[in-house]
């Protein structure tokens, strides 16, 4: 799935060369400007009339041969900026036969070329960004290329919210229902695809189909965590539920993995806290610190009681709290941000890894993994999360979860800054693929937003464990000519 340097040099230079003017299915290569149209059979002017507009130059398409991770480039032929979901069926419908590659993204936000394709053409659903509430049935209907954010807004000044919330709320509908969408509220709420009562989806063969649990459940189900497999998510209808007023943020310092873990355990079960999650640092000179995050929702003027809250929970030293209004809660992570964006660290590469694990493996697997990894390996502005989430919450069948009543998150969240300490891409890459394969053995499976070089099929399959033959199927059901965001690598073309 990687692209080499010699590789990626080679596509850059040849976009900064011409404008790609078309495809030509007999050498199953693009022509470009600097080629004489009669060489190449297609072009885009066969494409039928769009509402939006379709980025031929190569300095517009450039932007669309990278993401968050910054480790891939793959140059597209073409990115259509739909102004229709009927452009977006036009679209998929040109290219399915003859076998053009179509990649939908939102912001970009994954990290290993999973929005991004190899002169095919990517659809940014940035321009289909529009939300609605409908307060009496209390569902927020967007537009796959919205923001949470957006959603946020749009809900709050109904009184309402979605349930659930990534840490970062400036990633697309589409996005991250691809992926599945984890939280500190899936202690309670499950994942974000878990509170989705409808879809439109306009799946590979150019069709334009509204879903849901009971109408054409099967694309429905499909979509939802598919990343990208089966079709473009236009839009979303997600449950929402009244908005709390203020959070009380604790943060409890553990002395060790085992007893951060015992206390996650613990609050889960017992449901004291609304938001649950856990953050693990380097400590100096050696050694680790671990601290649970947990938040409590209150009315403003009656906030929590601190003792009853904390009461049980064996941390050491004093507990931190931090009162927030809820939209400054869910976007907590704006001023860090900002700040990352500020020092540059925002655009340097982060070869994440995110992976699941059983309960029962956790202590052992990540006493290992910490035990090899240093502040290089995460570099100075990452983070590595852990936290649990009750299994049966997260039912959607492509959110692919190890057989564990309970199961964690872990998230290392690497920065690979140039200009640091840090540990170079490669390396970290080669760490991602041996974290990876430890989880595996211990019954692991992966939060597929990351980084993880040379996932075979098998390793697919593994991932998908008894659900892969249906996976495999709807594939070739809904995605005929296997066109459909080749980026996550799961059907090799
Ligand atoms: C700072 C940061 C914090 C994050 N925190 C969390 C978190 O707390 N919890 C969590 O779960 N995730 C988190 N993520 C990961 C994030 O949810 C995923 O990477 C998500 O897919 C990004 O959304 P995006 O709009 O950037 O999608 P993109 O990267 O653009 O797309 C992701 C994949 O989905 C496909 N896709 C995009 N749009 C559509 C669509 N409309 N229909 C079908 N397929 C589509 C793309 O082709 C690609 O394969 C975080 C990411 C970042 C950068």
């Amino acid at each position: 799935m990687g692209t080499g340097p010699s590789r990626r040099t080679f596509l850059l230079s040849l976009a900064g060369a011409a404008a790609v003017t078309g495809f030509d299915p007999a050498t199953q290569a693009w022509a470009t400007s600097a080629t004489p149209d009669h060489a190449h059979g297609i072009d885009f002017a066969k494409l039928p009339k769009l509402d939006g507009e379709l980025l031929l130059p190569a300095t517009d398409l450039t932007p669309y041969a990278d993401d968050y991770g910054h480790i891939v480039h793959r140059q597209p032929a073409a990115v259509l900026l739909p102004g229709s979901v009927q452009d977006i069926a036009r679209l998929i419908r040109f290219a399915g036969p003859l076998g053009i590659s179509v990649a939908p993204r939102g912001q970009g936000h994954q990290t290993y070329g999973q929005a991004q394709v190899s002169g095919g053409v990517v659809i940014d659903l940035g321009p289909l960004d529009v939300v609605s509430v409908n307060a009496v049935r209390r569902t927020a209907t967007a537009q796959a290329g919205a923001l949470w954010h957006s959603v946020l807004t749009a809900s709050v000044a109904h009184g309402l919210t979605p349930p659930v919330f990534p840490d970062y709320i400036e990633l697309s509908i589409g996005g991250t229902l691809s992926a599945g969408g984890i939280g500190g509220a899936s202690s309670h709420f499950g994942a974000q695809v878990d509170n989705v009562a409808a879809l439109q989806v306009v799946t590979g063969t150019g069709e334009i189909v509204d879903c849901s649990p009971t109408r054409r459940p099967e694309v429905f189900q499909a979509a939802l965590a598919g990343l990208g497999q089966f079709g473009v998510i236009t839009s979303a209808t997600v449950n929402l539920v009244p908005a709390p007023d203020m959070v009380r943020q604790y943060t409890l310092a553990y002395p060790t993995l085992p007893a951060l873990t015992a206390a996650q355990r613990k609050v889960v079960r017992d449901g004291r806290f609304n938001w649950l999650e856990g953050a693990l640092s380097p400590a100096t000179p050696s050694g680790w610190t671990y601290a649970l995050e947990g938040a409590v929702y209150y009315k403003s003027g009656n906030p929590p009681n601190d003792a009853a809250v904390l009461a049980g929970l064996g941390f050491t030293g004093a507990p931190t709290t931090q009162d927030f209004a809820y939209v400054d809660f869910v976007n907590q992570l704006a001023a860090a941000v900002a700040f990352l964006k500020s020092t540059g660290e925002w655009f340097d590469p982060h070869p994440w890894i995110n992976l699941i694990l059983p309960n029962g493996a956790t202590d052992r697997y990540m006493q290992r993994v910490l035990a090899g990894l240093t502040a290089a390996d995460i570099g100075a502005s990452g983070v590595v999360l852990l936290y649990p989430v009750p299994n049966r919450l997260l039912t959607r069948p492509f959110l692919r979860t190890p057989d564990s009543d309970l199961v964690f998150l872990f998230a290392l969240l690497r920065t690979a800054s140039p200009d640091t300490d840090a540990i170079p891409v490669p390396q970290a890459l080669a760490g991602n693929r041996k974290l990876y394969d430890d989880a595996v053995a211990v019954g692991a499976t992966q939060y597929p937003i990351g980084s993880i070089p040379n996932l075979t099929r098998a390793d697919w399959a593994r991932q998908y464990g008894s659900s892969f033959a249906r996976f495999s199927a709807l594939k070739r059901v809904l995605d005929p000519f296997s066109i459909m965001t080749p980026g996550q690598g799961i059907f090799r073309q």
